[in-house]
């Protein structure tokens, strides 16, 4: 197993959503599309791994091109940075690349409904809960008992006879499949934001969740700090398997699993939080302002500017035209719908 050395820096670890998250301008970008370039690195092993089984030579093919090319624009009179363009495999149980554009899309979203709520309810503070199974040597088996499980914990509070999450008015999980680190059996678990006014009892949790499961009181409840709660939720809408960790062979397995589920679920105030499709950034009103374009192709394991042009803001096209283009790729222009601003 590869790991990251110790003392690396999480924000270059291809793996973490940490770099997605503050600084947007032109000096985080090297970090930005070294980061990129390690994920696309990392997707082409698995494509590679895919290639030599014939059933999966499209899907291999699909995803070895994923993020051939990126294409930025930089608002220099702002100094901000989108991602502009980019032919992307949107398979995120396969490709690193795309699992780092998903959990950022998703956890600003998130972040964005926390404020709003946060204003609503003042009195809610965020906790980070983790639920465990016993490790098992069947992923599918382990997987529909933890996702049985946790169904079972929220029917107890809705039923209302007292459950540990009687006082959670709010949550946002996700489920993460790895091998356990001492077992080498597969080890799903999720992690889970709730909001309420006091902090859950872990050890009323351990007791309910062993009642529950059979198998496990393993569970771990924390607050977030309210000061900076991007780093508890980082825990939630980072992938839902370690890339870096486990070999191509265990990445393809669990997305044959896994694809298709539901892997990230909400419940009361986080309900209806809308994901964009588009993995794209959001221009977010820079639209009206000159750019530059820059233009990176993935080559010899790495990312390298190609080249870079001054453009003029575009005036013409409105986004979200049905049929209308991006400036490169030649991909319907997504992110037409746009989630209301909240100040943070
Ligand atoms: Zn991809």
């Amino acid at each position: 197993m590869r790991r990251s050395p110790p003392g690396a820096d999480p924000k270059e670890n291809a793996d973490s959503l940490a770099g997605e998250v503050g600084v947007q301008g032109i000096e985080a970008l090297p970090s930005r599309v070294g980061r990129y370039g390690k994920a696309k690195t990392q997707a082409l092993e698995v494509a590679d791994f895919m290639a030599g089984s014939p059933e999966l030579q499209r899907m291999a093919e699909r995803v070895s091109r994923c993020g051939d090319y990126l294409v930025f624009r930089h608002y220099f009179t702002v100094d901000q940075v989108r991602l502009h363009g980019a032919q992307l495999c949107m398979k995120h149980l396969l490709c690193p690349l795309c699992a780092i554009r998903r959990g950022s899309k998703a956890l600003k979203a998130y972040l964005d409904r926390w404020e709003v709520i946060r204003a609503q309810k003042p009195a809610l503070r965020p906790f980070l809960v983790t639920l465990t199974v016993k490790d098992g040597p069947d992923l599918a088996e382990r997987f529909k008992h933890l996702h049985k499980a946790q169904r079972e914990l929220w029917m107890r509070k809705h039923r209302g006879r007292g459950s540990v999450l009687s006082g959670v008015s709010g949550a946002v999980w996700s489920y993460e499949v790895k091998r356990g680190s001492g077992s080498g059996l597969w080890h799903p678990h999720l992690h889970m934001i709730a909001l309420a006014e006091l902090e859950p009892s872990q050890g009323q949790l351990a007791a309910e969740w062993k009642s529950i499961t059979g198998d496990s009181h393993v569970v771990d409840v924390r607050p977030i700090s309210q000061d900076d709660p991007v780093s508890g939720f980082l825990e939630v809408f980072k992938y839902a398997v370690k890339f870096s960790d486990q070999p191509p062979a265990d990445t393809v397995h669990a997305w044959r699993i896994l694809a298709g589920k539901r892997l990230l679920a909400s419940a009361g105030d986080f309900r209806g939080v809308q994901l964009p499709e588009d993995l794209l950034d959001d221009p977010e009103g820079l639209d009206e302002l000159p750019f530059f374009t820059l233009f990176y192709r993935f080559l010899g394991g790495a990312y390298a500017l190609d080249h870079q042009r001054r453009d003029q803001a575009p005036a013409a096209v409105p986004q979200g035209t049905p049929g209308a283009v991006s400036a490169v790729g030649h991909r319907p222009v997504h992110g037409a719908r746009r989630r209301p601003r909240v100040a943070t």
